[in-house]
């Protein structure tokens, strides 16, 4: 099944803040480079915001389907 909810970080916004990093409790983010990644794709919840909502920068939006 492939996974179709997740988050995906513009980094042209990104300002390394990790913001997201710290907030998500499921352990989607890793960090690489002083910067999140998303290293676990599949751990996300379906349809939450979190990390979205908070990002002062908006750079992070959710991919779907
Ligand atoms: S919260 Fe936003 S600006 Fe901060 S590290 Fe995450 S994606 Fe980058
Ligand atoms: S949407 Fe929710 S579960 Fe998914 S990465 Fe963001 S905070 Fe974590």
């Amino acid at each position: 099944m492939t996974k179709d909810w997740y988050p995906v970080i513009d980094y042209s916004k990104c300002k390394g803040c990790m913001t997201c990093f710290k907030f998500c409790p499921h352990g989607v983010y890793g960090t690489k480079d002083e910067k999140p990644v998303v290293a676990n794709p599949g751990a996300c919840i379906d349809m939450c915001r979190g990390c979205e909502k908070i990002c002062p920068e908006k750079a992070i939006t959710h991919h779907s389907g």
